[in-house]
């Protein structure tokens, strides 16, 4: 239990100014996002709707609520008026349900797509081709209320060090690629890669964005 506070200021100090740290949060209870709270951290990240909603009501309104989790098309609407960044969006069913439920609320919602990046089947996520595509799709419906800001993607499970290397400089070849060519909402800036057991190496290939959980928090009871 608790927050190790030792760990948050030496990830801080690795990351320098120019990569923002996602705590992510889920499943440990509000007191826990509070202590690092309290020691200026804005930015955690959340899985689950329901338990991200009964967060934000409990907690302080300056705190940006990272959506990383996969998102189901009709919970949107729930996350809607606060939610800063949603990172797992693969699909313009996701996309156009986000960009009608910003609309409702008079904002403008940032997003990352989910790029697919591991060997498992398992994960979720875009593929080279369908990103291209969904970008595409998404300049030509002209969204208002949606701005894809970036991309995020999940390196395998694996101890294998060169392999999480290999999938990152994958997924951040795709992202300058794109970043160079910037239609209307669509502004490439953050990519974000990493978690507790790969974020260095994220760091050492290019990463914007780290998204960290068990090395703050501690473990968590059940996967995910
Ligand atoms: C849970 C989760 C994390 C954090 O995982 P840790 O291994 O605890 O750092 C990061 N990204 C996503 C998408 C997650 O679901």
């Amino acid at each position: 239990m608790g927050v190790n506070k030792e760990k948050y200021k030496e990830i801080i100090n690795e990351l320098g100014a120019a990569v923002t740290l996602v705590a992510v949060s889920k499943t440990k209870p509000a007191e826990d996002i509070y202590e690092l709270y309290n020691l200026g951290h804005h930015d955690f990240g959340e899985n689950y709707v329901q338990e991200l909603v009964d967060k934000e009501a409990q907690l302080p309104k300056d705190i940006r609520w990272h959506f990383i989790g996969h998102l189901q098309s009709n919970k949107v609407k729930y996350i809607a008026p606060f939610v800063s960044l949603i990172h797992g969006v693969d699909s313009l069913k996701l996309l156009t349900e986000i960009n009608k439920q910003a609309a409702k609320n008079d904002r403008v919602i940032d997003v990352l797509l989910q790029i697919h990046i591991a060997q498992e089947e398992t994960k979720f996520g875009l593929d080279e081709e369908e990103v291209q595509i969904l970008l595409n799709e998404f300049t030509d419906l002209q969204m208002k209320n949606t701005r894809i800001t970036g991309f995020m993607g999940m390196a395998s499970f694996t101890g294998d060090i060169k392999k999480i290397a290999n999938e990152f400089q994958h997924l951040k070849i795709i992202f300058d690629k794109q970043a160079e060519s910037q239609a209307s909402n669509v502004k490439l800036q953050t990519l974000s890669m990493g978690m507790s057991s790969d974020y260095k190496t994220a760091l050492e290939e290019g990463s914007t964005m780290v998204r960290i959980g068990s090395l703050l928090f501690g473990e968590r009871n059940y996967p995910q």
